[in-house]
């Protein structure tokens, strides 16, 4: 069996090597068209941070691993087209046209960075830092850098607004809707970190939808309904998208530019897949499926599709949207349901916060947490949790209570570690559904 896999990322590498150990007689091809391979996207904050030095290092995985690992790299060779029905990838390297065949195909090109709705976002000065390439030129321009403007207040516009206010930069950022990393938190949650960002330097524009950038001879001159801003250079802060001019038009995709798959990630063509950012990935919390463009998703599809190469068997369980990260020294957490979004739920949900200590002595900082649940049933949706504590992993053990469809009454009597020192005598997430069931009770 000869695979060949386009995009050698996240979703791409963790294919090669879980169809690696499944089929280890199969002759895998992993194509990219990049030299350098596994660059981890968020690495310029670690950069920035002195995490890591120098930048190169940001990387998960390297070529000779992969080669170790018995794949055959392909790099530096840009796929323009293929043929789904013939089974032929035709490629261009060093400027010279050259063609593979396949027996299975999968589809990995991720997504980049671009906006058709801004006008003048493909200027060199706004920045896009998600391949190596972007983030040398990014490190070089910021550094030159006074007055910074963020497009977007997601996660990277967040992580990025921190970054730059650790290097004494003036920091706007830009995001149309009404605060930080809407799609994640509910806005009473994220306030204490929106707070400490305003009294550290961040100047927010709210309800601004970037509509046109332009190149002037002080720097850039962004331009919303609301107002007009002159600064240094900007980061394109905003939601990725697939890129896929490669495509034979048979491969059916979805209206936003996604391609279409079934739940086992083959495409509408046999011996075709698809995973990782170019595709829309089931929510578990409804029937429907959405764009969540997360490595975690990447990863997982890319280990579920070495399942079905040969025999569809394993269908891909999808999203809840779990994330995590530092910001102004406050380490915050989500997964799934927020109550904002609660209105377009199936069901009446309910929901109830918690604050209580990490830990009676080591440190000791307040966690505060938010749990979202039907109402009728008590099944677990959504959760948050904001902390100057390091509780990034407690979001997972909360998005597997979620995963396993679990209640509040099932989830409060979960075990937990308990240590006189390290922990609180019952976990914070055992005592987010506790409060949640006593909530409900108490409003009855
Ligand atoms: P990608 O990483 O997009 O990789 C696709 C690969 O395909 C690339 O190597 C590309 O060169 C190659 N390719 C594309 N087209 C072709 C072609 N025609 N021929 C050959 N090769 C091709 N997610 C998180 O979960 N946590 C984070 O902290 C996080 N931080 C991020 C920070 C930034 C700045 C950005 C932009 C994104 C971040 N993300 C984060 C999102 C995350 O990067 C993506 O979800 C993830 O990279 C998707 O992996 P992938 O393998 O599907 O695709």
């Amino acid at each position: 069996m000869k695979v060949v896999i386009i995009g050698a990322s996240f979703a791409g590498v963790s294919a090669a090597l879980a169809i690696r150990k499944k089929h280890p007689e199969a002759e895998v091809f992993l194509m990219d068209k990049q030299q350098t391979i596994g660059y981890l996207p968020g690495g310029i904050n670690l950069y920035f941070n002195e995490t890591i030095k120098p930048i190169e290092t940001a990387r998960f995985i390297s070529e000779q691993e992969l080669v170790d690992h018995g794949l055959t790299l392909l790099l530096n060779a840009e796929v323009v087209s293929i043929d789904a029905t013939q089974h032929i990838i035709n490629y261009e390297k060093e400027a010279l046209e050259s063609f593979i065949s396949f027996d299975k195909l999968i589809l990995a090109t991720g997504s980049s960075q671009w906006s058709q709705n801004i006008l003048g976002s493909d200027s060199d000065k706004v920045l896009k830092y998600k391949f190596l390439p972007g983030v040398l030129q990014a490190i070089e321009q910021l550094e030159n850098s006074r007055k910074v403007a963020l497009i977007g207040g997601g996660q990277i516009g967040a992580e990025a607004a921190d970054t730059l206010l650790k290097k004494g930069k003036e920091v706007h950022l830009f995001e149309r809707m009404d605060y930080l990393l809407f799609k994640y938190f509910d806005e009473e949650m994220i306030q204490p970190v929106q707070a400490e960002m305003v009294a550290r330097g961040v100047v927010f524009h709210f309800d601004e939808t970037v509509e046109k950038i332009t190149d002037v001879d002080e720097g850039l001159l962004i331009e919303t309904k609301k107002s007009q801003l002159v600064c240094d250079s900007a980061i394109f802060a905003m939601n990725v998208r697939p890129d896929l001019g490669y495509l034979d038009e048979q491969v059916r995709t979805h209206t936003d530019g996604t391609i279409f798959v079934n739940e086992y990630l083959e495409t509408s063509q046999v011996d075709i897949f698809a995973i990782g950012d170019c595709i829309q990935v089931p929510y578990s919390l409804s029937n429907e499926s959405f764009y969540i463009p997360l490595v975690n998703n990447a990863v997982r599809s890319g280990l579920v599709v070495a399942q079905n190469l040969v025999e569809p068997t394993m269908p891909f369980v999808g999203s809840i949207r779990t994330i995590g990260t530092k910001l102004v020294d406050h380490y915050v957490a989500s997964t799934g349901l927020t109550e904002a979004e609660g209105s377009f739920y199936e069901q009446p949900i309910s929901v109830a916060h918690v604050q209580q200590k990490s830990s009676l002595f080591s440190g000791g900082e307040t966690i505060s947490g938010k749990i979202i649940f039907e109402k009728e049933s008590h099944k677990l949706l959504g959760a948050q949790l904001v902390s100057k504590a390091d509780i990034l992993e407690k979001i997972n053990t909360l998005a597997l209570g979620i995963q396993a469809g679990q209640t509040l009454e099932e989830f409060y009597q979960k075990d937990f570690l308990y240590h006189p020192y390290y922990s609180n005598v019952i976990d914070i997430t055992n005592q987010l559904a506790f409060e949640g069931l006593w909530s409900e009770a108490d409003e009855n």
